[in-house]
């Protein structure tokens, strides 16, 4: 069985809307709000593989 509801990988609160994730060297990261994937990002820049579709697009060459 699934928890209904994850806790923010930044600040620890409840995830109550979906959609603040991100894909990480250490694993899927969510996080409950925009500020909180902001901050990890500005944090963890160099850990995070996939930034969400509409900020970075992977360069396909
Ligand atoms: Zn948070």
């Amino acid at each position: 069985m699934k928890e209904a509801k994850k806790a923010c990988d930044l600040c620890g609160l409840a995830v109550e809307t979906e959609g603040f994730d991100l894909r990480t060297q250490e694993g899927e990261k969510e996080f409950c709000c925009e500020g909180c994937k902001g901050i990890y990002l500005m944090l963890h820049e160099d850990l995070v593989l996939e930034i969400s579709d509409e900020i970075v697009r992977p360069i396909n060459d």
